[in-house]
């Protein structure tokens, strides 16, 4: 049961507003990045999940407290059984005007499967992580993708008039030869692309993080030899900082949570497939929504619960990777929380 009237919006003990929410769907996933997880991964028994029910209703009710932007993610989101019913559940809220944005971050691999679908429940623009255009390259970075399909689910994207950002992670010695062509390659598609400082999230088995680490100031460096970027001013409401390729007319982010810390204007937060609530990517401290959510058909508990974690958000995180800093940051994976 949900309450009627509209409660206050959430406020951090910064004075930031929070109106951005990102939920992990599920921790499953059908690839296994290199620099995201171990090949072999233990994922959490269903009983634990979250059903598509409670998302919705938790979904919403940080919807009515101000939420104005959701982003459904993973693990991979379109993985999950029934996906496209929480999806067209939560679509009212696109209806009734309370939320902005229905989006979701994706690994490409269904949206052959769904792209129509999504944009028949009002999604408009989806992310899809491709970190490279080379098939080999794709096989060894993923481990289990299928570079294929997901041109096929790029294309199918397309069609069905869902506006596409290719988020690339950079990983020194894999794909840092490729951008500029990967940036070229976004131009004539007609893709906004974002490129992406390797995170010190969860152990990742034999790989480190030194050796995949490459500082974004680098890139853009080089980049900058072969394309004119104009810094923008635009924001996606996200911790990207932008520029316009001009040869290409295509927007370009940089996701620089190493080299420039991005916390000053953080307005999201995020949520497991558990129910628990992360009120900072890069810190542990987290609150258990699952517990109230279940206690009472009433929302007031859930309520109290998010009001109350929103009150301990930090104000930043601290990743560093050196050499002299070896261990993950925190210990889950972004599979967890969500990229
Ligand atoms: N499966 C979906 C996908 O591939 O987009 C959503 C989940 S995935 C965890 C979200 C994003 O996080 C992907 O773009 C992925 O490349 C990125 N990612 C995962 N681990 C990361 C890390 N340690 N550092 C930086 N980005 C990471």
């Amino acid at each position: 049961m949900q309450n009627a009237v509209t409660s206050q919006p959430l406020i951090d003990p910064f004075g930031r507003a929070i109106t951005y929410l990102r939920v992990s769907v599920t921790d499953r996933c059908d690839f296994r990045c290199v620099y995201c997880m171990a090949e072999e991964m233990t994922f959490l028994p269903k009983k634990e999940l979250l059903t598509l029910e409670e998302l919705d209703r938790l979904c919403s009710a940080f919807i009515r407290q101000g939420v104005r932007k959701l982003r459904l993610t993973g693990g991979e989101p379109l993985v999950r059984r029934g996906i496209m019913g929480l999806i067209e559940s939560l679509s009212r809220h696109l209806d009734s005007g309370a939320l902005d944005e229905l989006t979701l971050t994706t690994n490409g691999s269904q949206l052959a499967r769904y792209a129509e679908q999504l944009h028949a429940c009002g999604v408009r623009r989806v992310n899809v992580s491709l970190d490279t255009l080379d098939a080999d390259k794709f096989l060894e970075i993923t481990r289990w993708g299928r570079f294929d399909r997901v041109m096929t689910g790029l294309e199918a994207a397309k069609r069905a008039g869902l506006q596409v950002k290719v988020n690339a992670v950079a990983l020194k010695g894999v794909n840092d030869d490729e951008l500029s062509d990967m940036i070229a390659w976004c131009g004539r598609e007609g893709h906004d692309m974002t490129i992406i400082e390797v995170m010190p999230m969860g152990d990742i088995g034999g790989e480190t993080r030194v050796d995949q680490y490459l500082p974004l100031s680098l890139v853009r460096a080089r980049l900058a030899q072969d394309w004119t970027l104009t810094e923008l001013d635009y924001s996606s409401g996200g911790p990207a900082r932008y520029v316009r390729v001009e040869e290409t007319g295509r927007k370009l982010g940089f996701i620089t949570p190493l080299t420039h810390n991005f916390c000053e204007s953080c307005n999201r937060v995020r949520i497991t497939c558990t129910g628990q609530l992360y009120m900072c990517l890069g810190q542990d401290d987290d609150a258990d929504l699952r517990a109230p959510l279940r206690a009472s058909e009433a929302d007031d508990l859930l309520d109290a619960a998010i009001a109350e974690a929103i009150g301990r958000k930090p104000k930043g995180h601290d990743f560093i990777i050196d050499r002299r800093h070896r261990q993950p940051a925190v210990a889950r994976h972004m599979s967890v929380t969500g990229g």
